[in-house]
């Protein structure tokens, strides 16, 4: 994953100031990879990966993050705002029924979204309608009757025996006939082709015309991949477009060609379909597709409680006393950090997901939750003058603490030890001039 391959990336990088030119390069070919994988098509990497280079460069380096989270932190921002930002909300018309078009490729999932939709809008107090205007594919206008059952909401087809029937006339009398029956939404399914062509994208903008629609929202297959941009922008030339919704989200797809999409035709994804079931359906999030692009799991949410965990003060006395010579790093505060630690969460847990820990994560799988409640007993079973100068711990010292917190003396020693490798690392780390990340990591 992206949060692997940064943490190795920023594997000698970690406590530094400031981001060089070259490891902002080295992160960009990073970022780049991953969003290939998700499928992000190309030019729109190219585009994107430019505007987070540019971004890093500018940026002060954060206290409470270490530079890989820095630059995830980025990348999601500028995904987010990508993707739309805040949820955009439908717009319903002033007066008289709302109309909604929905238009995309044959297998798209229009037919099946325009039931979800009406069910969500039902939920909300809407009386919507249904209006079956795919009348090339055999069974279109039955599995939109089916669907609209399922939810209860009524669906206007053309009358069965009335032959092939044109769209466009059905459209418009299906506004009429939602005028009378004081519908307040009306929801409008074509029909979609296996590929873009001219008659299909003519016939959608004819019922377009005819309608008036509100929103057209055009349909897209999550998985659709690298063909989303040339798809998109030929709906958007020949239909226009006002949002998108994404379907078929419950599939693999890691979702670049949502960013594709907004990226390309600027407009925001404001529905995401994820399922077989009518209830499968909710507004887009933008923040939580980009932790799915990023294929990042919770590690966003942990950089969020890493900011927000990261204790301004104890972080000034901590530089203080390395910087300052105000005393220095001791014992107790090597037991703070690793409390510190802890409070971000389970170990096991920031194990798989925080950049810049792969460097940890062998010793980590090992590492045992409890180990930590050891150290404190060791650490607990020193007097404060032993806290505050380690070095005076000698052998006898060392038997009585042991004594002291049940632990054996190889258990004392090895605590000893690690406490002053963590001291080295913090020293060499304030020499580099940045924060430091987190010592108390057992290692
Ligand atoms: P249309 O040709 O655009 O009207 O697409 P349909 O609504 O007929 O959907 C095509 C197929 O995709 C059907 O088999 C649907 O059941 C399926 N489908 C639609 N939306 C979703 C979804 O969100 N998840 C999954 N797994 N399947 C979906
Ligand atoms: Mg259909």
């Amino acid at each position: 994953t992206l949060s692997d391959r940064l943490a190795d990336t920023f594997r000698n990088l970690r406590g530094k100031g400031r981001l060089s030119e070259a490891d902002i390069d080295a992160t960009a070919r990073e970022i780049r990879i991953a969003l290939l994988e998700a499928d992000v098509a190309l030019p729109v990497v190219k585009e994107f990966v430019g505007a987070v280079k540019e971004r890093a460069r500018g940026e002060e380096v954060s206290g409470a993050l270490n530079p890989a989270q820095q630059i995830i932190k980025i990348v999601d921002e500028e995904l987010v705002a990508i993707l739309g930002g805040e949820t955009r909300r439908l717009r319903y018309a002033k007066s008289g029924p709302t109309v909604i078009l929905l238009a995309g490729l044959q297998g798209a999932g229009k037919t099946t979204l325009a039931a979800k939709l009406a069910l969500w809008l039902k939920e909300q107090g809407k009386t919507p309608m249904l209006v079956a205007c795919d009348l090339q594919r055999p069974n279109a206008v039955q599995q939109l009757q089916v669907n609209g059952e399922r939810v209860g909401v009524p669906v206007f087809a053309p009358a069965p025996g009335n032959g092939v029937g044109n769209p466009v006339e059905v459209a418009k009398e299906s506004i009429e006939e939602a005028k009378r029956r004081l519908h307040d939404v009306v929801i409008v399914d074509t029909a979609g082709r296996l590929g873009v062509d001219a008659e299909l994208m003519q016939q959608a903008a004819d019922i377009r015309d005819a309608v008036q629609p509100d929103e057209v929202l055009f349909v897209v297959d999550a998985m659709i991949g690298q063909d989303a941009v040339q798809t998109a922008q030929a709906f958007l030339d020949g239909v226009g477009f006002d949002g998108v919704v994404l379907t078929k989200l419950d599939g693999d797809a890691r979702g670049g060609a949502a960013l594709s999409i907004a990226s390309v035709t600027g407009r925001p994804v404001m529905f995401a379909s994820n399922g077989e079931k009518m209830t499968d359906f909710d507004l887009f999030h933008p923040d939580r597709m980009a932790s799915r692009i990023l294929d990042m799991g919770d590690v966003l949410t942990l950089i969020e409680q890493a900011e927000k965990t990261f204790d301004q003060e104890q972080a000034a006395k901590a530089a203080g006393k390395l910087f300052g010579g105000q005393g220095e790093f001791t014992l107790d505060d090597f037991l703070e950090q690793m409390q510190q630690v802890r409070k971000l969460g389970s170990m096991s847990k920031i194990m798989g997901m925080l950049p810049g820990m792969g460097q940890f994560r062998e010793q980590l799988e090992n590492f045992d939750e409890r180990e930590i409640d050891r150290i404190q007993a060791i650490i607990q079973s020193m007097t404060p003058a032993e806290r505050a100068n380690p070095k005076m711990i000698d052998g006898s010292r060392r038997l009585r603490i042991a004594k002291g917190s049940g632990r054996t003396v190889t258990d004392v020693n090895a605590l000893v030890d690690r406490f002053f490798e963590a001291r080295k690392m913090m020293q060499q780390m304030a020499k580099g001039g940045g924060m430091p990340g987190m010592p108390g990591m057992p290692g």
